[in-house]
């Protein structure tokens, strides 16, 4: 298909999804990852994959000089070093999708939300907080209780976030979050969380996929729905132009995960952006004419992008989430799905299972919710996750 290389920072579940989709488009994907066998570069055989840190200039340097388009499957890189290559000499020829600036204002959720709200983008009350009992105090009169406490940087599954209930609480989350740069968000009493994937081009063209409905529990992404199903029927476009118009007031190409929450009211803000492929995306592997993965290689490759559109009536995306260091019950869910219809299950190949961890996902397709809620039943009723 097209004999230019693909470079990418990290090579967990993300990249190796992206790096099943390069397999079948024939496209030559070198991961920079610590491990050796790291869940995406399990799954390529070639030995020019990188063992090192994302965040490591030399080893970042070493992976752009290699190949011809640099992208990215987590935002928590060294952008510095991303910075300096766009503009060195050196790396001419070299792409990188999304840009460096992209990465830097979505790598700090603090500067991502100013951005969002300074572009005309919907978001609720934030304000920056000093990591001392006054400046959580300040927030507080400020925004009022409960207080969501957020870490700017180096966030993810609400690694990061501490709810604060009453004043008593905020030298727990001050530990808790210690080291930290830290900003506030007024708590949203959301009817739904909502998210929408968009990809856009390296000339602008901007497509979003379905909106679709993610449950999160111990803020941590449990299941996604795809489509939505809400009684307003203005919710669905709404959510998808203000995904797509947060989208343009980025620069670069590639997927984008556009989380939301939509209120009973029928308002909807914008929680955060993720540069990148998402887990709320995972579903258009089997539901969706052209992935997320898909769209993400076509659109930093400036080749046609692929139909967003569901091709099933009804989809879901269950995270098998780990629930200790024994892979037993990662085991026993992914078995019980093999006997599921419409059920795919995809395992990441993670060395360790911890409490918490993404360990893999099940994806449903099927005719009708009716029949994709009695498909979908029993392995709620058995996931670990979601029945401690
Ligand atoms: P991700 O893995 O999606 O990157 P994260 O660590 O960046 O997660 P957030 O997306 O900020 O964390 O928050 C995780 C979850 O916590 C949200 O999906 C939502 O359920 C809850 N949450 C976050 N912010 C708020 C808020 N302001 N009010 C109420 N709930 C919130
Ligand atoms: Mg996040
Ligand atoms: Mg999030």
């Amino acid at each position: 298909m097209d004999s230019r290389k693909v470079g990418v920072l990290g090579g967990g579940q993300l990249g190796r999804m992206l790096a099943a989709e390069a397999s079948l488009l024939n496209i030559e994907l070198l991961i920079l990852d610590v491990g050796p066998s790291a869940p995406a570069k399990q799954i390529l055989a070639h030995d020019n994959h990188i063992d090192g840190s994302f965040s490591d200039p030399t080893k970042i340097r070493e992976l752009a000089s290699k190949v011809d388009i640099l992208t990215v499957e987590i935002e928590h890189v060294n952008v510095d070093i991303l910075s300096s290559i766009s503009s060195s000499p050196d790396f001419k020829h070299l792409q990188i999708h999304p840009s460096p600036d992209t990465i830097r204002i979505i790598q700090d959720k603090y500067v991502q939300k100013r951005h969002l709200e300074e572009a005309g983008c919907p978001v609720s009350k934030y304000l920056g907080v000093e990591a001392t009992e006054e400046g959580v105090q300040g927030a507080i009169n400020e925004l009022g209780l409960p207080l969501m406490l957020k870490s700017r940087k180096l966030a993810y599954d609400g690694r990061g976030n501490y709810a604060i209930h009453s004043p008593s609480d905020i030298p727990s989350a001050l530990s808790a979050l210690q080291n930290r740069t830290l900003y506030a968000e007024k708590w949203v009493t959301f009817e739904k969380e909502i998210a929408v994937m968009v990809v856009r081009s390296a000339s602008g063209e901007i497509r979003s996929y379905p909106t679709v409905e993610t449950v999160h529990k111990d803020n941590i992404c449990q299941l996604v729905f795809a489509p939505l199903r809400v009684d307003n029927p203005t919710v669905e476009e709404r959510a998808r132009i203000i995904a797509e118009e947060a989208v343009r007031t980025f620069t670069g190409a590639g997927v984008f995960g556009v989380e939301m929450f939509l209120l009973e009211d029928g308002t909807i803000y914008i929680n955060e952006i993720a540069p990148r492929p998402h887990n709320s995306g995972h579903y258009t592997i089997e539901a969706c004419h052209s992935s997320q993965y898909s769209n993400h290689l076509r659109a930093i490759l400036s080749l046609p992008l692929g139909s967003t559109s569901l091709k099933v009536p009804s989809s879901a995306m269950l995270n098998i989430i780990g629930t200790s260091s024994s892979f037993s019950d990662v085991q026993a869910l992914s078995t019980q799905a093999l006997s599921v219809p419409g059920a795919t299950v995809h395992l990441y190949g993670k060395s360790e299972s911890r409490k918490g961890r993404k360990m893999g996902h099940i994806t449903l397709v099927a005719h009708s919710d009716a029949e994709l809620i009695a498909n979908l039943r029993p392995l709620l009723l058995s996931s670990p996750a979601l029945s401690s």
